[in-house]
């Protein structure tokens, strides 16, 4: 392709002149210049300057499968030669959207059989609000609407996920907050554990969930909603005792439980879904990313027998939809990227090796001095950069401290992302032991890097 000889300083003044990013300080980006990427391979990227780089983080937390996987770019031009759109509102389907439904079904836990279609995670999280409160409203009840979400999650950046999500940063932009949310404590011991053991922690973080319903009133809530394990927020891995306590208290009250699988789903934590790693059972998942690999824009909520009944009984015409929900091309890809997962036994590899080895060989950052907990599940981690290992005491500057390790990594050949003071990782399912030493012998180097600018080593 000619437009490859062109320079990465005509690409990036072309970028800097007309491309707005997503969560960029423009200013300070421009005044740096993009990193243009130009191609991929597996778990390796390269930019327009010939540097190959491991991505540690698939992406943005998607590209399950890894890059150049030819059999979804295979069913995605089939589809586009077959039937490149059509919709699915008035009463008309496509064969993907709704081969991809009853693949759905299958994956998903039991009891779940209905998917409603989106593009991204941000619209399943805005499907999922409006379903949860026509939910209410067709049983009678439509004062039960508010949401309760926790600090520090991350439910997307439309509207209402800007608000529904515990970003205080996100929170202060928006102007005029939406009502009907609310915001528990998050499960984070290293931060708010204090004497606790995690266990123990884990049921109080819990228990501010009864707290806060109660405070509400009973009656007036809809549903709660949580990532399985927080992702943007720094891959916040709950106590074990977490999520039952929150499966009782929601199962007390009555209120719809909402898992936000749009890290987690599709094999990340080494089951199918965040929730059977943490056992609890949801009654609807707004799941993404891993859907498709990343290599189209796919989205769903996966709703259970409870809603599904009422929904399809009791609502009427729910007036809710996208022009690309169960988008055929979309759909196909989704459907081949799941036939992968299974028939190359992606999900177990995860779960009975790549998974283990990598939370093991993890644990060499446990003696780090700049490190704090590590933690993760399957193929995702994190672990929190601090001042004092013995105290916990974390830096005022966390972000600051985060950002100056993400960048040595950048400069050194690896993607690992810092969401503030937390380095995390969430590479591609398919990488291999050998990627995995080279990912983590790469991330050891530049954490002595920022070690010694701060001078701990
Ligand atoms: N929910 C969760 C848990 C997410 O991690 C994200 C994206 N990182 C979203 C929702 C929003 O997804 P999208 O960016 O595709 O809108």
């Amino acid at each position: 392709m000619n437009h490859m000889n062109k320079s990465t300083e005509y690409w990036q003044g072309l970028d800097r002149a007309h491309h707005l990013h997503p969560f960029t300080d423009a200013k300070s980006l421009n005044e740096k210049g993009v990193r243009v990427m130009t191609k991929a391979d597996g778990v390796y990227l390269w930019d327009s300057e010939g540097n190959r780089v491991l991505d540690g983080m698939a992406g943005l937390w998607c590209v399950n499968l890894g890059y150049g996987r030819k059999e979804l770019v295979d069913a995605a031009q089939r589809q586009m030669l077959e039937l490149p759109f059509y919709n699915t509102f008035f009463q008309t389907s496509n064969i993907p959207a709704t081969e991809l439904a009853g693949l759905l079904a299958e994956v998903a836990p039991a009891g779940m059989k209905h998917a409603f279609f989106a593009n991204s995670g941000s619209e399943a999280v805005d499907t999922a609000i409006r379903m949860v409160r026509r939910y209410w409203q067709a049983e009678g009840l439509p004062e039960r609407n508010v949401i309760i979400s926790r600090n520090n999650a991350y439910h997307g950046s439309s509207v209402a996920g800007a608000c529904l999500g515990g970003m205080g940063a996100m929170h202060e932009q928006s102007g005029l907050m939406m009502p009907g949310f609310e915001h528990i404590m998050q499960p984070y011991w290293y931060q708010d554990g204090g004497d606790l053991s995690p266990e123990e922690f884990g049921l109080v973080a819990a228990r501010a969930l009864e707290e806060r319903i109660l405070a509400v009133g009973p009656e007036k809530v809809a549903a709660f909603i949580g990532e399985p394990i927080q992702g943007a927020g720094g891959v916040i891995v709950p106590p074990d005792s977490y999520w039952p306590e929150i499966q009782r208290i929601c199962n007390q009250y009555g209120i719809l439980l909402i898992a936000d699988e749009v890290i987690c789903g599709f094999g990340r934590t080494g089951n199918w879904f965040g929730s059977q790693t943490f056992g609890f059972t949801p009654d609807l998942m707004t799941m993404a990313k891993g859907m498709s690999s990343g290599y189209m824009p796919i989205s769903a909520v996966m709703v259970g027998e409870r809603v599904a009944n009422t929904l399809i009984e009791k609502s009427g015409e729910f007036y809710h939809g996208y022009t690309y929900s169960g988008h055929p091309v979309a759909a196909a890809v989704a459907i081949e990227n799941i036939r992968i997962l299974k028939e190359e036994r992606i999900i177990e590899r995860v779960a009975e090796d790549t998974g283990p080895y990598f939370q093991e060989k993890l644990q060499i950052f446990a003696e780090h001095p700049l490190v704090g907990e590590v933690v993760g599940r399957g193929l995702v981690a994190g672990m929190v950069l601090v001042k004092d290992k013995k105290t916990r005491e974390l830096y005022e500057n966390g972000s600051d401290v985060g950002t100056m390790c993400r960048n040595h990594c950048f400069s050194n050949g690896l993607i690992m992302r810092a969401c503030g003071d937390r380095m995390v990782l969430s590479p591609p399912l398919i990488i291999s032991r050998a990627e995995i030493d080279e990912m983590l012998d790469k991330a050891k180097y530049c954490l002595d890097l920022a070690a010694k600018d701060l001078g701990k080593l």
